[in-house]
């Protein structure tokens, strides 16, 4: 093989294994990893860099939802009631407690 191509190939298996590399990091963005190694690869990691910084950091998805909370009898409500229906059938007025539950 000629000393040629040989430079030329490593070069361009050092330039996969840089863009592989460089790509992982999209694992935390919304881009993704494949992507970014695709993008990486064909349009140079320049353009990767360009697209990982403007591309959102992905955010861990849960979201919290309003509920409310009896605090006598623990039971959960989605609706804001006054009074606690079920205190209040046994003759307690009992608030309810605002809490923000997390949804999965
Ligand atoms: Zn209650």
């Amino acid at each position: 093989m000629e000393e040629k191509h040989y430079f030329l190939i490593c070069a361009i298996i050092l330039y996969v294994v840089v863009v592989y590399l460089f790509s992982r990091l999209g694992k935390s963005r919304e881009i993704g990893p494949r992507r970014l190694f695709w993008l990486s690869l064909f349009l140079t990691p320049i353009i990767g860099i360009a697209f990982y910084l403007s591309s959102q950091e992905l955010k861990m998805i849960h979201y919290t939802e309003r509920k409310f909370k009896c605090e006598r009898c623990g039971y959960v409500f989605s609706e804001d009631y006054p009074n606690c229906p079920f205190c209040e059938k046994e003759g307690v007025n009992q608030e309810l407690k605002p809490v923000d539950q997390i949804m999965t």
